[in-house]
């Protein structure tokens, strides 16, 4: 008798895993009809800068092109970017910059997100809205590049950078008499953790939640696409993955150098919170804004993940 069961069992396991591989047959098909994917849109690069200033605890001997990047999200309510990128007007917003801010924040191989689409005959146009994950230059610059985009922040983060100085915020990439703001608040209901969020078209696939502390009002943002896979950008509550790993900062150098936060406090909350998440969700991919190693992992516009 005993000799049967393992043969029970396995003809068990063969009708279970039969079942399920049709309905996962089943959903992908209806998943594929909604059509949700996302690509990253690389518009340039920050010059060669040692790991160990970007995040503290980082190798002094490895050499970082941080990337300055937008996310594409095509959804079929509309497409919607997380940030803009570095932008077509960008020369003329950095002036208003120091020149040591200049040298500091020096950008190469810009390449704007409006002009990779034009090339890969992307309409422009189906970007319905730019969800920036905070509204410094480097994630900001694009957004005149798109005056039929609605844009949407939170009013903390709008207020801050309308009254923040250089080189963090630009004003010339805030007031463009085109740009359409518009202002939200996460509401009180929670996810996966985050006690406040936002579910920008109510199908759950896309949504906000809070992540101040490097800016007044950054919203980190959760996407899953048509497979069921999420990804988490987190914008630059740290730049590199390594400071979600390690539950790390940026160096003490770069703090003395310039700050880089609105609230450090907050912002290392903000860090610890996101390295319990990758502890406990390691099926869930987290995405700080600028780090360029990532990148190979994931789909490159005019490339969608689904
Ligand atoms: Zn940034």
């Amino acid at each position: 008798m005993h000799k049967h069961r393992p043969l029970i069992h396995s003809i068990t396991t063969v009708a279970l895993l039969l079942l399920l591989s049709i309905e996962s047959q089943a959903t992908q098909v209806t998943q594929a009809d909604s059509n949700i994917g996302f690509a990253i849109v690389n518009t340039g690069q920050a010059g060669l800068t040692p790991e160990g200033v970007l995040v503290s605890g980082g190798s002094w001997f490895n050499l970082r092109h941080l990337a300055q990047n937008a996310v594409l999200i095509r959804h079929p309510k509309g497409d919607v970017m997380i940030d803009a990128g570095l932008g077509q007007k960008i020369d003329k917003q950095f002036s208003e910059n120091s020149f040591v801010m200049r040298q500091l924040f020096a950008y190469e191989n810009l390449n704007p997100a409006i002009d990779q689409y034009v090339k890969a005959a992307y309409d422009a146009l189906n970007v319905k809205k730019i969800i920036p994950t905070h509204l410094h230059w480097d994630h900001a610059s694009g957004i005149v590049d798109f005056p039929k985009a609605q844009v949407w922040v939170q009013k903390s983060e709008y207020v801050e950078a309308r009254e923040g100085p250089a080189p963090a915020h630009l004003q010339s990439q805030l007031n463009h008499k085109d740009t359409q703001w518009n202002f939200f608040e996460l509401t009180n209901t929670a996810h996966l953790g985050f006690s406040k969020s936002l579910d920008v078209y109510g199908d759950g696939s896309i949504v906000l939640v809070d992540l101040k502390g490097h800016s007044a009002g950054q919203v980190g943002i959760f996407l899953t696409v048509s497979s069921g896979k999420q990804y988490f950008f987190v914008g630059d509550t740290t730049w590199t993955i390594k400071g979600v790993q390690d539950n790390a900062p940026r160096s003490d150098l770069l703090k003395w150098v310039v700050d880089i936060n609105w609230d450090d406090e907050a912002n290392t909350q903000k860090i610890s919170l996101l390295h319990d998440f990758y502890q406990t969700h390691n099926d869930i991919t987290i995405v700080p804004a600028h780090d360029e190693t990532l990148m190979k992992d994931l789909p490159l516009f005019p490339d969608f993940a689904y």
